[in-house]
């Protein structure tokens, strides 16, 4: 008999609580009960009701589940092969050159690995920003791959082959919304896309039928050499700026940008791992929260890092504080005190995300709210103990691999470590096929210049005191001194 059927009561018992309410509370050796798809009681010594399954959450933490509001869940297919890309060659690979090569089921391989990938994670809703939809056919295989996974998903449809005009105003993407759309609270949708700042404002149709379909907008904004200020002007000037839109990175935005934000009430995601190696800017919330931006937290994609927001609540804490020492410093001052704190990034990480996608029922534990519920405990980890600063243990101490037990809706989908009722051979198989064909499609050369970009040529600096024959290990290892 599987021992967390769905429907079947569920009582974690007597964990430290993070509810995420407004006070920040931490709420030790409390149980949370959990009926149908709701939490229906937060609170000490709570009576078991009859045939529940009692999940011990001793020496572990409940949070609710955590929001990643940017992923391009199908390039999962091609985890980790970008490693050492640059914005750049991303662009060059997939919008230009390969992009085109993936098949609905490779579409299908790479949604559906990166969906239990986000459930394993502690990530309970994941917006799949999905502009590989160059077909219908894309977009089937897409929301065939969320629907086959216990998650919650938002589905932000984009193409990346054709204008945002073209695409979305295909009479077959109508007839899609139309079927696979029907307002089940398990798989959102928005629409996504850029705005490239054409002065035409060629994007303007699209927006219009977001407004028709009445579904949010998600634009990468502030992005590098791609989108500026003047995308957010035409957004603005042409009233396309409302509270629903999410702006993705916004970092290297002007200031009139983020008042522009600010006044009409969007939320920002940021992806600092992406930030970071990319080059979008520098991540941007040692600036937003000056404005009073609203933050959430977001991967981007595995084509670089994995799927794992613990990961961005650490990165985007040092990045803040490396941003604020640095401006500091610049000025000969020095950072006494820090501004971000941890318990403001596990909340950017779980009601932040909430908030970005206008939902008030997920994000935080309480009475009434969806059941989408993390347990962090692993009694195997040295790192496990002693939770003194909860906030500071979630983000700067626990991993995915600590997370314990997950629930989504209610449904058990990991328990004891291990994913309940998922089938990730059948994933894993999908996957290959999609790597082996692709593979086969680009060749072994095309392949193998893909993943090893051209390392630029540096040298190394002349030093005073290598006076002796002794070499650095960067000179061992084939770097040339200067004469
Ligand atoms: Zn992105």
């Amino acid at each position: 008999m599987n021992d967390f059927e769905p429907g079947r009561p569920v009582l974690l018992r007597g964990g430290t609580v993070l509810p995420m309410d407004d006070a920040r509370s931490v709420l030790p050796g409390t149980d949370v009960l959990v009926l149908d798809d709701r939490i229906a009681e937060v609170g000490r010594d709570l009576v078991a009701p009859e045939g529940a399954a009692v999940v011990d959450a001793s020496d572990g933490i409940v949070m609710p589940g955590m929001i990643d509001t940017h992923r391009h869940m199908w390039q999962t297919a091609m985890r980790g092969y970008g490693a050492d890309w640059t914005l750049t060659q991303y662009f060059v690979w997939y919008y230009l050159e390969h992009g085109k090569n993936f098949r609905p089921q490779d579409i299908h391989a790479g949604n559906t690995l990166a969906a239990i990938e986000a459930l394993d994670a502690g990530v309970t809703t994941c917006v799949d920003w999905s502009h590989g939809l160059q077909t219908v056919d894309h977009a089937d295989a897409a929301v065939d791959a969320l629907r086959s996974v216990p998650g919650r998903f938002v589905l932000a449809y984009g193409n990346l082959q054709q204008p945002p005009a073209v695409w979305s105003g295909a009479p077959e993407f109508r007839d899609f919304v139309n079927r696979r759309i029907t307002g089940d609270d398990l798989l959102g949708f928005q629409l996504a896309f850029d705005v490239t700042g054409d002065p035409s404002f060629p994007e303007k149709p699209a927006f219009e039928v977001a407004r028709d379909l009445g579904v949010a907008v998600t634009t990468h904004a502030g992005v590098w050499g791609a989108t500026s200020d003047d995308g957010i002007r035409l957004m603005y000037d042409n009233g396309f700026m409302t509270p629903s839109n999410i702006y993705v990175h916004c970092a290297s935005l002007s200031a009139d940008c983020y008042h522009r934000i600010a006044a009409t009430g969007g939320a920002i995601s940021v992806a600092t791992e992406s930030e970071q190696s990319a080059g979008q800017g520098y991540p941007p919330t040692w600036a937003i929260r000056a404005h009073r931006i609203p933050v959430s937290l977001s991967m981007d994609t595995s084509v670089w890092w994995s799927g794992d927001l613990f990961s961005a609540m650490r990165s985007t804490l040092g990045a803040d504080r490396s941003r604020e020492h640095l401006e500091a410093q610049a000025k000969g001052d020095t950072v006494t005190h820090s501004s971000l704190r941890a318990d403001q990034v596990v909340e950017w990480a779980t009601r932040g995300g909430a908030a970005a996608l206008g939902r008030s029922d997920i994000g935080s534990l309480a009475v009434g709210r969806k059941a989408d519920v993390v347990l962090i405990k692993n009694e195997h980890s040295p790192v496990s103990f002693p939770v003194l600063n909860v906030y500071g243990h979630v983000a700067f101490q626990a991993q995915r691999g600590d997370v314990h037990t997950v629930l989504v809706n209610g449904r058990v989908v990991k328990h004891d470590g291990r994913l309940v009722g998922i089938d990730l051979a059948a994933a894993r198989r999908e996957v290959e096929e999609t790597v082996e064909y692709l593979r086969a499609t680009l060749g072994e050369e095309e392949w193998r210049k893909g993943m090893n970009p051209d390392i630029p040529e540096s040298k190394v600096l002349d030093n005073p005191y290598q006076y002796t024959d002794y070499q650095s290990s960067a000179t061992r290892s084939g770097a040339t001194a200067e004469a």
